[in-house]
């Protein structure tokens, strides 16, 4: 199908596409397109403008500094995969990418425009609940830093003003002895998921887990933080019992409706199963000597 027409606008500048975004009527920013022109060409979106933020120089850099990771607007989901940063200290990142859509798709789509679309069925949201990431973004007032527990505000909703950029995502440097995984249950190759589980974990010197970080993706109508499933895990030794106690208290948290991609019990119960999995290979990683 072939989108409405709209006027494009190309800005050079972040200054430059704020200004646009505050004299225009009815505009949309657009990063890598992934998401807004499959939603133009179904109609689910006509705007009159499109502001294509996809060549404002600077914003495609990943990069540690003063104890966060900070996440360009334009860093694509390949760039994520590629990154040896990323692969050093934030595997679950690599976990995710590695499993959205199709590598054409991941070469233009942003984890910033993964996260600003406020889709629940989009896997980054839960990864970073799981890190405990901040989005940070620019509107007429100026910069702002939105902790991601407020930024999701119901299905394709967030707390971004109209008119406001994200300019990156900033993920606090994860301490010594901590391990990410992300996992996916989709039906075939480049799905959207079933069900999906982002597993966060840190631990203390004597081997307890001091944080829990637990996403959870397309099991409501937001992306899920399963805070009793971490509680089930902090303070604790990462015995079984206590995975499957969290892995429990996750597959709770969920509140998924019944489609193609399952049953409501289904799907529950792969939030269970994911959840346990992903917490054991998190482990994994952060008791590895080179953690991650
Ligand atoms: C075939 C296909 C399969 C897919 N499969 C998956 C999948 O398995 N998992 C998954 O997570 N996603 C999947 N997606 C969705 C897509 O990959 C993500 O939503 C993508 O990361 C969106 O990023 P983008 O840069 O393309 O955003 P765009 O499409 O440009 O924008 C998406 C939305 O976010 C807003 N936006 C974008 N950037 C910003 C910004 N910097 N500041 C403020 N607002 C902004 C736009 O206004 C728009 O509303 C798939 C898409 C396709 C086409």
């Amino acid at each position: 199908m072939i989108p409405p027409n709209f006027d494009y606008h190309a800005p050079g500048s972040l200054d430059e596409a704020l200004a646009l975004l505050g004299s225009l009527d009815d505009a949309k920013i657009m990063s890598g397109g992934q998401s807004l022109l499959p939603m133009l060409k179904l109609r689910l979106a006509s705007p009159a403008n499109i502001v294509d933020i996809g060549r404002i120089p600077g914003l495609d850099r990943i990069e540690e500094r003063d104890g966060f990771l900070h996440i360009g607007a334009l860093v694509t989901e390949t760039a994520l995969e590629e990154s040896a940063t990323v692969a050093a200290g934030y595997p679950i990142l690599r976990d995710a990418s590695r499993v959205i859509a199709d590598p054409l798709v991941r070469n233009r789509a942003t984890v910033c425009g993964n996260i600003a679309h406020g889709d629940p069925a989009n896997d980054q949201p839960a990864t970073m609940l799981a890190l405990g990431a901040e989005v940070v973004a620019r509107g007429p007032e100026g910069e702002r830093v939105i902790p991601i527990d407020d930024f999701f505000h119901g299905l394709f909703m967030t707390a971004l003003a109209d008119g406001e950029i994200v300019t990156g995502l900033r993920i606090p440097t994860p301490p010594e002895r901590s391990g990410g995984a992300y996992l996916k249950l989709e039906r075939k190759v480049g799905d959207y998921a079933v069900a999906g589980v982002a597993a966060q974990i840190a631990l203390d010197e004597n081997g307890r887990v001091a944080r829990a970080g637990i996403g959870l993706t397309n099991l409501g109508f937001a992306p899920i933080r399963a805070s009793a499933a971490e509680a089930a895990l902090t303070g604790e030794s990462p015995t079984e019992e206590a995975i499957a106690a969290a892995a429990q208290a996750a597959a709770d948290a969920t509140d998924p409706v019944a489609d193609r991609r399952g049953s409501v019990e289904y799907k529950r119960n792969m939030a269970r199963v994911l959840t346990g999995r992903a917490t054991a290979r998190a482990l994994e990683r952060a008791a590895a000597p080179s953690g991650g």
